[in-house]
């Protein structure tokens, strides 16, 4: 049978785009076929945050960051806790991508026109030791408008593809299997879904109105994770961090269901790592839903007190913005699956952000005017205004007493005592006169405004959180939001996918998400964040070069 084209990708999210634009620019032709209508195409970039992790770049260089490949590995290596046999692959995927963050992603991303905002952020810091979990430096690079700033380039270099014919889109259509002939990957099958025109990133519609059976010399896939699916979130759950959360808010469109994973290890190919995934514990429900348990993530600064469901503060440095899984770990050790953050009126104003697109209209607008306002300092951005006035987790209340009491009720569990609360806050709030201090959260606040992108915009100058002049007082319930997953399908730097007899399947690669971001799990057990849109861009870009190599 003739071949469709050299080449079919499966998903047209970061990874898949990346992958189709550099198989027609190789020339080579391609289809992408995703099971979303055209009006999704970018998958869960789209509606990311855009950040993206780079080391040594002019930015932090600007701000007076030091960084280095050698901090930038150290960190990486101290993050992931690579521990496993199948962790050869995911070790070399991870040098190969901090050598990348730390060459050529900027400058290949800027001559397709990306820009980058120029305040770094600083994710996940960690707090333990220098071989410790964190990065030593700011490093998240938000770019100049957001996910669909990154998007952006590679929508562009496909539709040109696609004017010259090499690149051809099979929007709604659903694969259900790969066909293998004589050992060797050579195509897809499955349903075509009836058209809907549904928004952006809402539920689509399943009904099959017919089939397809598409052949190439080889097959991508990068079809996402399984975030949407808490079904596959539950069973892959690992024991060390206690029992699945009973109740998980959605950090991902549902059309990141997971089904591909199961239909490409049913295939033959090696899935590792499938216990290793990173669900964030700021979530909150949203106002304004747009996917099925829609939750967004706050991107806390360092200040907000954090306690878990029976009010106990949580132990340090488990602080905002520290560790995400030792924060999740310790939060599913207390028997609840949610806990609250308490903060002033002033700490949100400056260090609440909102992770997505849609919720930074001045940096996804690309408004400078807009952007400055962040700086003033004025108020909170507005989405996060109308959280505090519409979100149900939003608590604000003039006195500790009525607020402790709210909680209370929001939770239904009535676990938290008034004096045992105050008696912490009290306690922490004696520790705020001096610039040097035992309290290692607000020792944490003074090095953080050491750094001038945190006092910028970022961490607010250290108060008393019962100061009435920093009011009124906020509490935030915290829910468990799921998002990535970072195990996937062993792959060699070729992006090629070894088989369970631990040989590469001939014509079968994986990229993204699907290939735990590079390797089968490039990230080990945490992320340094900014990691997961980088891994689409160098997987996605690895697949591509090698599968239009090979297709001669
Ligand atoms: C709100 C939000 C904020 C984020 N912020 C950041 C950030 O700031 N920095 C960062 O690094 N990362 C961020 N991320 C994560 C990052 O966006 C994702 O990990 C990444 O975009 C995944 O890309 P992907 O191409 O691997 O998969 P996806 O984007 O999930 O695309 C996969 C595509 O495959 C299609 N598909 C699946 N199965 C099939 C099938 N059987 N047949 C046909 N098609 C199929 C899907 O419809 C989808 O279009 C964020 C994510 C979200 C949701």
């Amino acid at each position: 049978m003739a071949d469709d084209a050299d080449v079919i990708v499966v998903g047209g999210g970061l990874a898949g785009l990346v992958a189709a634009a550099e198989i027609a620019d190789a020339g080579k032709r391609v289809i992408v076929v995703d099971q979303e209508g055209e009006q999704s195409l970018g998958g869960q970039a789209f509606w990311s945050f855009g950040g993206l992790f780079l080391v040594d770049s002019p930015e932090q260089r600007r701000l007076g960051i030091k960084d280095s490949f050698d901090l930038a590995l150290q960190d990486w290596m101290g993050s992931a806790g690579f521990d496993r046999d199948e962790d050869l692959w995911p070790k070399r995927w991870a040098e190969a991508y901090v050598a990348f963050a730390a060459g050529e992603k900027r400058g290949w991303l800027r001559a397709m026109g990306h820009r980058i905002f120029p305040v770094v952020g600083w994710a996940e810091r960690g707090g333990y030791d220098a071989m410790g979990h964190g990065n030593s430096v700011p490093r998240f690079h938000v770019s100049w408008g957001t996910g669909p700033g990154v998007v952006e380039p590679f929508e562009r270099r496909a539709r040109q593809a696609q004017a010259n014919g090499r690149l051809t889109f099979k929007f709604r259509h659903r694969v259900d299997a790969l066909s293998i002939t004589d050992g060797a990957v050579d195509g897809v099958s499955g349903a075509i879904l009836e058209a809907d025109p549904v928004e952006r990133g809402k539920s689509s519609s399943r009904k099959v109105v017919g089939d397809f059976t598409l052949r190439a010399q080889a097959v991508i896939v990068a079809s996402g994770g399984i975030g949407g699916n808490h079904d596959l979130v539950r069973q892959n759950w690992p024991k060390r961090l206690g029992e699945a959360p009973k109740n998980m808010i959605s950090g991902v469109p549902e059309h990141v269901d997971g089904r591909m994973i199961g239909i490409t290890e049913a295939a033959g190919a090696r899935l590792i790592n499938r216990d290793r995934m990173w669900h964030y514990v700021e979530g909150i429900r949203n106002w304004s839903p747009i996917w099925p348990r829609h939750g967004i993530r706050i991107l806390p600064g360092p200040s907000s007190m954090w306690f878990d469901a029976t009010g106990t503060r949580l132990p340090s440095p488990l602080f905002p913005g520290s560790d995400t899984l030792g924060q999740l770990h310790y939060i599913m050790s207390t028997g609840y699956d949610y806990s609250w953050f308490v903060l002033t009126q002033s700490i949100i104003k400056k260090e609440f952000a909102l992770s997505g697109s849609e919720q930074n209209p001045d940096l996804t607008g690309k408004s400078w005017l807009m952007t400055a306002r962040r700086t003033t300092n004025k108020g909170a951005p507005a989405p996060v205004e109308a959280f505090k006035t519409h979100g149900v987790d939003f608590i604000v209340r003039d006195n500790l007493a009525d607020l402790v009491g709210a909680m209370n009720a929001l939770s239904g569990d009535s676990l938290l005592k008034l004096e045992y609360v105050k008696a912490q806050i009290e306690a922490r709030d004696r520790e705020i006169e001096n610039p040097y201090v035992k309290d290692t959260q607000v020792m944490n606040i003074h090095n953080a405004r050491k750094y001038i992108g945190d006092r910028l915009i970022r961490t607010a100058k250290p108060h008393r959180i019962l100061d009435p002049l920093h009011g009124p007082l906020i509490a935030v319930k915290l829910n468990i939001l799921t998002r990535k997953t970072l195990g996937g399908f062993e792959t060699d730097l070729d992006s090629r996918v070894f088989g369970n007899d631990r040989k590469i399947m001939p014509g079968l690669y994986a990229a993204g998400e699907a290939a735990g971001f590079g390797g089968g799990g490039m990230h080990g057990y945490r992320s340094l964040e900014g990691t997961f849109l980088g891994g689409c861009l160098f997987s996605g870009r690895n697949a591509g070069r090698a599968a239009a190599k090979a297709a001669g």
